[in-house]
């Protein structure tokens, strides 16, 4: 039994940034309004999500990381008008199944905080009282240790794999307004270095000159494109021949209401609209689609990550529409 979870623990964490994305999105769900990341060793050894939301009441201690215990769903038809980024009660059990995890939490309604220690079933096996401010701090420590194989690849790959969360984390720090977050990365050779920080800001423009600079913010032209059954399109592309990425899909940040996903046929459609407007660079891409839920699903791929779009086709096209009238407005 304890195998068979192991796996399908697996596919729902599949690498570090899988892992920290599933935390980060649970400090969003709890209304965070500044979620810290601390790494060590490159997330290798130890990562640890610290947020200021709502905590976990005692009620739920014990439940907490068993397998599919969620308090973000009461009833089926919810599925439709999902609001929340978690409901399947997946993550904190898959991280128990595959590290070491500890959660320190508080409520409003506490005057002391509890640490609690999980083993790898997500049973509580330690509870003690401890400090901290109202919020959750969940600290996971060697990833994959029991998946001797998964453990050796992640560790050959380690610095990919971190260079793959900072650009997430760069990317939730671009779309999630009002929330303050700050990445650091602590190592044997060298101390604590900050590797993302910012204000929280309510603007795009804010936001954007943190994440990735003044620079680049100066290059970027706004998109705004209304589509067929109530979807449009927010975000920025650089204009052509100024600022890019330095290779295929670096700086292309897509988002489905406001949440990081991959659409593979959106950046290729973008790139080649961009080539054709005479520049040989890739572009740099910033795109919120506002969907109504009905239009997409986000739940094809156990991490979340791959939507399905029904209106695939005609946002395509009205994209295209849209991107010409910005590169070309004379052609179009
Ligand atoms: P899901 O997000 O799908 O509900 P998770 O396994 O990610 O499932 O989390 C299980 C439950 O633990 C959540 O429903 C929530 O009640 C609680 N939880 C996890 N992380 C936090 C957090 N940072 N703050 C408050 N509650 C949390
Ligand atoms: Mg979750």
């Amino acid at each position: 039994k304890g195998v068979v979870h192991r796996i399908c623990a697996g596919q729902v964490i599949l690498d570090l940034s899988s892992a920290v994305k599933e935390l980060v999105e649970n400090s969003l769900d709890a209304g965070a309004t500044s979620i810290e990341i601390c790494l060590k060793e490159y997330g290798e050894e130890r990562f640890q999500v610290i947020d200021n939301g709502c905590g976990i009441s005692p009620d739920n201690y014990k439940v907490v990381a068993l397998k599919h215990h969620t308090s973000k769903m009461t009833n089926f038809t919810d599925l439709q008008s999902l609001t929340t980024y978690g409901f399947r009660g997946e993550a904190i059990s898959s991280l128990c199944a595959l590290a070491d995890v500890t959660i320190e939490t508080r409520t409003k309604n506490e005057t002391i905080a509890a640490h609690l220690s999980f083993d790898h079933s997500g049973v509580l096996i330690g509870e003690r009282k401890t400090a901290r401010q109202v919020g959750t701090t969940v600290t996971v420590t060697k990833l994959f240790s029991n998946l001797p194989v998964r453990s050796k690849e992640f560790k050959r790959n380690i610095r990919k794999e971190y260079g793959k969360l900072i650009s997430l984390l760069n990317a939730y720090a671009l779309i999630a307004k009002g929330v303050r977050f700050v990445c650091s990365n602590t190592t044997a050779k060298n101390a604590k270095s900050v590797v993302l920080k910012t204000q929280g800001s309510d603007s795009w423009k804010d936001n954007i000159t943190t994440v990735l600079g003044v620079k680049i913010f100066c290059c970027l032209q706004p998109v705004n494109i209304d589509m067929p059954d109530g979807c449009k399109v927010d975000g920025f592309v650089s204009k052509p021949g100024q600022g890019s990425g330095r290779n295929l899909g670096d700086r292309q940040y897509i988002f489905v209401n406001s949440r990081p996903v991959d659409i593979p046929k959106v950046n290729k459609l973008v790139n080649e609209l961009y080539k054709a407007a005479n520049s040989k660079q890739y572009p740099i891409v910033i795109m919120n689609f506002s969907l109504p839920t009905k239009e997409c699903d986000v739940n094809v791929t156990p991490d979340k990550r791959k939507v399905f779009l029904s209106a695939e086709t005609s946002i395509l096209l009205a994209l295209r529409e849209g991107l010409n009238q910005i590169y070309s407005p004379t052609s179009a």
